[in-house]
């Protein structure tokens, strides 16, 4: 615990919170006089116990005589449940009174908040499981209404928006792990993730606020991308990932939530599967782009700072300026090319009506041949089941299918590209170059990699949403990198 405290120091935590109740055996005076003499950094000396969520199974008079000595011998600050009585709380210590609720949101947490924050108590603490971002908002309210130092953060994945933001409203603290898997609590971030991620030590009450809201968000690379580039044009800004469970109804209460909280300065929104159609609704077709309306989802929200919603989806512009590039025309110039995109989900959506609002003469070819032939039938284009993808005639090959995408890098949705192709996009971009891709370069034919299609997304969200030039070749780099890494 001691070589973890100097660790902690060295990786830049202000304070180190040692769990006593995580030793082996309850630690007598020599062990704490070990553990706590010159600390590296400021002491929070927590014995959690059983009831609580901890590992301490003593009585309470040993558990508290733990705290006394651990005061005395040089601990900032020890953790004093909030069910302890008053009566039996340590003196002469300062006193973190701290609540905990691993199951839920309290109904009366604000109740909660007001009582510890009458307490002799130098310090509040108050974390619960969240089921979403909007309850994890509740603690960034307790933060707000504080009068004294206060720590308030929401546990579980969709709580992470609490525990970074906790820095911009003057929070006490936050808490991080050391190293991935040591996580005292779901949801914690690395102190490296707070540090090199979402750059803790530069956030303050002036910190724009934006996010990715997805469910699975966990592994998106939007985070990554979108604070290197902020960081890289000097913005005060940090985006973070907005885990919110499928349906509109849990897509509304969210950002009915942002929308209550205007102090919070969120200013954009990247959507992702499966809140995209729902990201629609809510921003209402009269402020989203045309050819946005026509699809049905935007990936992209701004909002201003009197509220006002915009909506936009930069996944379609994406892809065409990836693709019209690598053919070195305009996307106007597309008129009249035949292309063949294989599959008919979201992403195929996106593209067709794009490639067919510009004139292009589209086939599409899917597994499930009705879904081809609903989403041809709303565009003009032509449909062909998948199977007979292989005698295709196009210019254009473009991949929408997961075909070929990690883990399953050996495959590829054609046994051959047929000799009339001259470009090939592939939109996967895990691998970076693909099966399909690899065929492509082996005919001569000029290829696409769905990692211009998605620093593309992630490029324009970037400026439409801070009016100026996005750092193009670090957002490209992050996400590289991360791929690199990854494989
Ligand atoms: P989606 O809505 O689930 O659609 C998947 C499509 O692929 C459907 O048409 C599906 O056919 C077809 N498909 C799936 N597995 C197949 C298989 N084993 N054999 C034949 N067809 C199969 O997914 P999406 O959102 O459109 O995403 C599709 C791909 O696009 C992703 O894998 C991703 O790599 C890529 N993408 C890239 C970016 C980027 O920025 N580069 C952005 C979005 C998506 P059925 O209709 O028969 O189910």
């Amino acid at each position: 615990m001691r070589a973890d405290m100097q660790w902690a120091a060295e990786d830049g935590a202000d304070a180190v919170e040692c769990r006593l109740d995580y030793l082996l055996q309850p630690p007598d005076e020599a062990d704490l006089r070990g553990l706590l003499t010159d600390p590296p950094v400021e002491v929070i000396a927590t014995c959690r116990p059983v009831r609580q969520g901890g590992r301490f199974d003593g009585t309470e008079a040993e558990r508290l005589a733990i705290l006394v000595t651990a005061s005395r011998l040089g601990a900032t600050y020890v953790d004093v449940e909030f069910d302890v009585p008053p009566k039996n709380r340590p003196t002469d210590a300062a006193i973190i009174l701290s609540h905990h609720d691993f199951d839920r949101c309290p109904e009366d947490l604000s109740e909660i908040a007001a009582e510890l924050d009458a307490s002799d108590a130098a310090m509040n603490k108050i974390a619960f499981a969240v089921a979403g971002p909007d309850e994890a908002l509740r603690a960034l309210d307790v933060i707000r209404s504080s009068s004294k130092p206060t720590i308030a953060l929401g546990m579980g994945e969709a709580g992470v928006i609490s525990r970074i933001l906790a820095r911009k409203f003057g929070a006490a603290g936050t808490f991080a792990a050391l190293a991935a898997g040591a996580q005292s609590a779901p949801g914690q971030p690395t102190i490296d993730e707070l540090k090199a991620l979402y750059h803790w030590d530069s956030l303050g009450p002036a910190t724009e606020v934006y996010g990715v809201i997805g469910c699975p968000v966990g592994h998106s690379l939007s985070p990554a991308v979108h604070n290197a580039a902020f960081a890289a044009t000097s913005l005060d800004a940090v985006y973070l990932p907005l885990l919110i469970q499928p349906g509109a109804d849990n897509f509304n209460r969210f950002m009915d939530a942002i929308a209550a909280r205007p102090w919070m300065d969120c200013r954009g929104l990247s959507v992702t599967i499966p809140h995209k159609e729902n990201a629609l609704a809510y921003v209402g077709a009269d402020n989203c782009d045309e050819l946005a309306v026509r699809i049905g989802a935007i990936n992209t929200i701004t909002i201003g700072p009197d509220g006002k919603l915009r909506g936009d989806n930069t996944d379609y512009a994406a892809a065409m300026s990836a693709l019209t590039e690598a053919m070195d025309i305009s996307p106007a110039q597309l008129a009249g090319r035949a292309v063949a995109v294989l599959g008919a989900g979201g992403a195929a959506r996106a593209i067709v009506a794009a490639l067919a609002a510009n004139g292009a003469h589209v086939t599409i070819y899917n597994r499930t041949v009705s879904r081809a032939q609903a989403l041809a039938d709303e565009f003009s284009c032509r449909w062909a089941s998948i199977t007979k993808a292989a005698s295709l005639e196009a210019e254009v090959l473009i991949n929408c299918t997961p075909i070929g995408m990690h883990p399953k890098v050996d495959a590829t949705p054609l046994p051959a590209i047929p000799p009339c192709v001259d470009v090939v996009f592939d939109t996967i971009y895990n691998p970076l170059t693909t099966r399909l891709l690899t065929q492509a370069n082996d005919a001569r034919c000029r290829t696409v990699s769905g990692l211009e299609m998605f620093v593309n997304q992630a490029v324009m969200q970037f400026e439409i949403w801070t009016r100026q030039a996005a750092p193009r070749a670090v957002m490209r780099n992050v996400v590289t990198q991360h791929l690199l890494e990854a494989d």
